[in-house]
């Protein structure tokens, strides 16, 4: 029987590995691992892809979120204790960097049509004490973020972007990683692009929180030995940016993949118990994963798996039912409750076409 695998590293690795190699051997000569030209050159071309003037590089996602947090604090832009507004079916990450630095999670329902939060849930922030929003673009599929962007504005939020998942994603042109106030992003090896290891970059427009980002990550650091913050060490390593540059140059070839294979699925997959991901008119959506949700989880899991073709769940429990977040305060949360319980993604990333049409008929025979 044929093994369709969720993700297949070697797969998503081998067209790139001798420009890898090269990019590689140029850091070892350099003989320089840390602050060089890689970050810089990196830092550049990822504010240039995304259309903002400023970029961090840092060590992880988790890191680009909580150090963005922290700085809005340390410039006084927020206080111990704001509200900020997140959708409540995002990764856990999200949520550790909202508490991390002293700020309280209000948890929203997502939008049933883009899975992110929706301009709706950010009237609430007149009675709930909100002073920031972070728009997680889940999945690849990014939030709307013309509508959120006014509702933001009107209310005095800013808006963070957890941009983990939707690099190269716009609305009406507007990328991803340039809608919100600043953005985090993650270069985990499994996301769009990925790194050899951890690491993470911020973007923003705003030349003074680029610069506390930066001190922040520095050990609060501005200059050499004066330390104006109780800063951190989360600093991106040469090696990791020199390969995200080779891997930066490719991200649209590799969203156009993704997209050919959700298409397909979106075409091929008729079934009435299945519900699958909505393309979005305006929306360039990236794919990071392919979402279907259907009552009979455990079924079609089995289902598929008896069949050869790996899936995952994106997520099975949602940050409010963590045992570390016992006794958050929160609201109803039907909607994220149902959604933890339904969905299922399908392999994407590894995939090709051909492999997409076979699983399409497999499912359909569910
Ligand atoms: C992966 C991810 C993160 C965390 O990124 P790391 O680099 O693993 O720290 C944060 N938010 C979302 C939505 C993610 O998918």
């Amino acid at each position: 029987m044929k093994e369709y695998t969720f993700l297949d590293m070697q797969r998503l690795t081998t067209p790139y590995k001798d420009e890898l190699y090269a990019a590689c051997r140029e850091v070892i000569d350099s003989g320089r691992f840390l602050h060089g030209t890689q970050t810089t050159a990196f830092e550049q071309e990822l504010a240039s892809y995304c259309g903002t003037k400023h970029c961090v590089a840092v060590s992880n996602g988790l890191d680009a979120l909580r150090l963005t947090l922290r700085a809005w604090v340390e410039r006084g832009q927020l206080q111990a204790g704001d509200g900020v507004l997140v959708a409540a079916n995002t990764y856990i990450a999200t949520v550790l960097a909202i508490t991390d630095a002293g700020l309280r999670p209000i948890l929203v329902e997502p939008e049933e049509e883009t899975m992110n939060i929706g301009a709706d849930s950010i009237a609430s922030a007149a009675t709930n004490g909100a002073k920031a929003l972070v728009e997680v673009h889940l999945y690849g599929t990014p939030a709307r973020n013309s509508l959120i962007r006014q509702a933001a504005e009107a209310q005095g939020l800013l808006i963070l972007e957890d941009n983990a998942q939707a690099i190269g994603a716009s609305e009406n042109g507007l990328r991803t990683g340039a809608m919100g106030d600043a953005a985090a992003f993650s270069f985990y090896p499994t996301k769009n692009i990925g790194a050899l290891g951890d690491a993470g970059a911020v973007t923003t427009n705003d030349p003074e929180l680029a610069d506390t980002v930066r001190a922040l990550a520095n050990y609060g650091s501005v200059k050499r030995y004066h330390n104006v913050y109780r800063g951190y060490n989360c600093r991106m390593d040469e090696i990791q940016a020199a390969m995200l540059r080779v891997k930066l140059r490719h991200v649209n070839e590799e969203s156009a993949r993704r997209k050919e294979i959700a298409l397909i699925y979106n075409e091929r997959i008729l079934h009435p118990d299945i519900m699958k991901p909505a393309i979005i008119d305006g929306m360039e959506q990236v794919w990071h994963q392919y979402v279907i949700r259907t009552p009979q989880r455990q079924l079609l899991r089995e289902y598929l798996r008896r069949h050869g073709v790996q899936t995952d769940v994106h997520y099975e429990t949602p940050p409010h039912m963590q045992p570390c977040y016992e006794g958050m305060e929160h609201g109803p949360l039907p909607l994220t409750e149902r959604l933890a319980h339904e969905v299922v993604s399908l392999p994407i990333a590894s995939l090709t076409p051909d492999e997409a049409k076979e699983i399409s008929e497999i499912i359909n025979q569910f």
